[in-house]
């Protein structure tokens, strides 16, 4: 994605031609496809299967480069198991950026100072407390295990703070809270619903651009204008709010039928319970997509019988619940708990004897 910024800047400082060659086929590419499309949207051209062989230089200037062009073959799962040079290509060029990637870099810290450091010359980092091999320094990020995206980065600087609470305090650094969930009732009747449920299978919005006329009048002009406050309402509606499931308790059901009448895709079935695939045979809407198991509930206390739920077809509408007449059937929104160095500092806290 960088190098695709890199063309599309360079064309807003007055390149008039912006290449990019590649050296193996799209398909390899690491950028976003909608990052090259909008860089192909400006002209940008790209160009696969080119082996970069050398810089061409006249008069001391640089006049280009020539490429080998290549050809792979790929097996069934779509990776490399054969390449030819099948040609040569001398491509022109006033400025090459080249894209290689980077690599950290701790030449600033000394070797003898009990920080290990493996082959590829980063530190050996404790994938669990983010602790190098010199007790009390911390690394976190692609400085410690490599190309990761910022979603990562906070994540470790999360878990190092853990850490960084539990050593200053003298606190073993594994023994960590653990993350957990808290499951909230949460009614969605019919006529309060949370959410409009409905799947909408309809491709992600494209987000509009600013035109190709007027993007490239100043080098600070936005290209993403952003969605409008209905379409980003629209895009919000999609949510499944998977977050917000069925919960069964058998010992409440009174085998009363009416989340069976009312589930609107039949994935509810109260039947005599026996082998898997026999059950998957006979429930009111046979179950045939193995890959997703059955929810099948404790013994009901009227008949012995079991509730089957078929989770490949419920579409969380909520009307189980708001049937049910015991609230065997609820509905229940969990949040997930990930504890973070507050919390550390809280358990530990009340942990500690309290003086009166
Ligand atoms: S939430 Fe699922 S099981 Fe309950 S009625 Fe709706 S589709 Fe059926
Ligand atoms: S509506 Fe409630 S009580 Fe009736 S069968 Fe369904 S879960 Fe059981």
């Amino acid at each position: 994605n960088t190098a695709m910024d890199c063309c599309r800047t360079s064309l807003r400082l007055g390149a008039r031609t912006v290449r990019v060659i590649a050296r193996k086929p799209r398909g390899f590419f690491k950028a976003s496809p909608w990052e090259l499309e909008d860089a192909e949207e400006e002209n940008v051209e790209i160009l696969v299967n080119r082996s970069p062989k050398a810089f061409m230089i006249e008069n001391g200037r640089l006049a280009g480069m020539r490429f080998e062009c290549m050809e792979y073959e790929l097996d069934a799962r779509g990776r490399i198991v054969a390449e030819r040079v099948v040609g040569e290509q001398f491509l022109p060029a006033d400025d090459v950026i080249l894209a290689i990637g980077q690599e950290n870099a701790f030449p600033w810290i000394e070797r003898d100072i009990g920080i290990e450091f493996d082959k590829w010359n980063v530190p050996v980092v404790d994938a669990k407390t983010f602790q190098s091999t010199r007790p009390g320094v911390f690394f976190g990020g692609d400085a410690a295990f490599g190309p990761k995206n910022i979603i990562w980065a906070v994540e470790h600087g999360h878990q190092a703070a853990i850490s960084i609470h539990r050593h200053c305090q003298g606190e073993p650094l594994t023994e960590r809270l653990s993350p957990g969930v808290n499951l909230q009732s949460r009614k969605m009747g019919m006529h309060e619903w949370a959410y409009a449920n409905d799947y909408a299978p309809i491709e992600r919005r494209l987000m509009p651009h600013v035109s190709l006329k007027e993007r490239f009048k100043k080098l600070n002009i936005e290209v993403e204008l952003g969605f409008s406050a209905e379409q980003a309402a629209a895009e919000a509606q999609r949510c499944l709010n998977c977050d917000v499931q069925t919960v069964f308790s058998a010992k409440l059901c009174i085998e009363c039928d009416a989340c069976i009448d009312i589930c609107p895709v039949d994935c509810l079935t109260i039947t005599n319970n026996g082998p898997e695939a026999e059950l998957r045979a006979r429930l009111k809407a046979p179950a045939q997509n193995l890959a997703q198991p059955l929810y099948v509930s404790a013994a009901l206390p009227q008949t012995g019988r079991v509730m089957v739920k078929d989770e490949d077809l419920c579409v969380h509408c909520g009307l189980c619940a708001e049937r049910c007449p015991t609230a065997a059937w609820d509905m229940q929104k969990s949040l997930l708990h990930w504890p973070h160095a507050e919390d550390e500092a809280r358990a530990l806290e009340q942990r500690k004897p309290k003086i009166a």
